[in-house]
């Protein structure tokens, strides 16, 4: 495994790589959500790529860049066990140098759920996607259903500006009790750990009144208030109903649904969501619905 620091160095890397080339995104502190993406990689491309970036411009100004989870020792350990050929760790100076000033900004899919709680979120998160992209040059890249507004969003911008390669969404990886895995779930006391599970709960929730035959955008949040409602160390920031194909927010369910939620749990604000039907909660499902259409 090649560990490699600067453009430069990535650059001459790439160009002796010859077939399919995989990239798999991440801010590092890794678990086995990320594993998932880089074996799905590993198990279709001929090389594959990872970065490991704490990208600041995806930051809020009182959001967690300088306490996020770091760990680059176990992260390498890990990637290097799964077979991943490269691993990229720019420093912020690599990807942002002095004078830095040309932002990719998608619209509107970017706009309300996490673009309303954090406003400059997705121009962050397109802009050093679409650096990495340029960078590595993939032919496959891999993100997880977890961060589904993330992945509507990078789809619109892939649509847009033509990026010549293929976006997969990867199943949410849980733990036992349900609660998304997330690197931030390392900032939850014990307490809130157990409370973290209301988001689940809530989604179950959603879910159950959904094949009970609720179709009413309303009452399916109303599922969900419940749950929260008997939680009080979960805070719940919004709860969205809204088409897969564009999250659009609807009244009524007529066709696959992006259910969403965000919540304050102590610490830290953690997110999760459900496909509905159900079964579309699968790597073909997501990747077939989630932005597509
Ligand atoms: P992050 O390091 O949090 O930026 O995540 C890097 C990639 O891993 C993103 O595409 C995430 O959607 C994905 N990811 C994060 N958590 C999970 C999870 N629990 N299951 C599957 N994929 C995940």
């Amino acid at each position: 495994m090649i560990v490699v620091e600067t453009i430069d160095a990535l650059r001459a890397t790439r160009r002796d790589l010859k077939g399919r080339v995989g990239l798999v995104p991440t801010m590092g502190y890794l678990h086995d959500g990320h594993r998932s993406l880089v074996i799905a990689a590993r198990q279709e491309c001929a090389h594959v790529i990872a970065s490991i970036f704490v990208n600041p411009t995806q930051f809020g100004a009182n959001e967690d860049l300088s306490t996020y989870p770091r760990d680059l020792p176990r992260d390498l350990a890990m990637l290097e066990a799964e077979g991943v050929d490269v691993v990229f760790v720019p420093t912020a100076a690599q990807m942002y140098p002095p004078r830095f000033q040309t932002y990719v900004n998608v619209e509107q899919v970017s706009q309300g759920k996490e673009g309303a709680s954090r406003p400059t979120h997705f121009r962050g998160v397109t802009t050093v996607v679409s650096k990495l992209f340029n960078l590595c040059q993939p032919d496959d890249a891999y993100f997880g259903q977890k961060d589904a507004q993330q992945v509507v969003v990078i789809r619109q911008m892939v649509r847009d500006l033509n990026f010549p390669l293929r976006i997969h969404v990867c199943p949410t990886w849980r733990e036992a009790d349900g609660l998304a895995m997330s690197s931030r779930n390392a900032y939850l006391s014990v307490e809130d750990r157990q409370a973290a599970v209301t988001l689940w709960r809530a989604l179950q929730a959603m879910r159950t009144r959904y094949e009970q035959g609720e179709r009413r955008a309303a009452m399916l949040q109303e599922a969900a208030r419940a749950v929260f409602a008997t939680e009080p160390r979960a805070a719940l920031d919004y709860v969205s109903v809204a088409r897969a194909r564009d999250l659009e927010e609807v009244e009524t369910a007529d066709e696959p649904l992006l259910v969403s939620l965000a919540a304050r749990v102590g610490k830290p604000r953690l997110i999760d969501n459900m496909l509905l039907p159900y079964h579309l909660n699968s790597r073909e499902g997501a990747t077939a619905v989630l932005g597509v259409g």
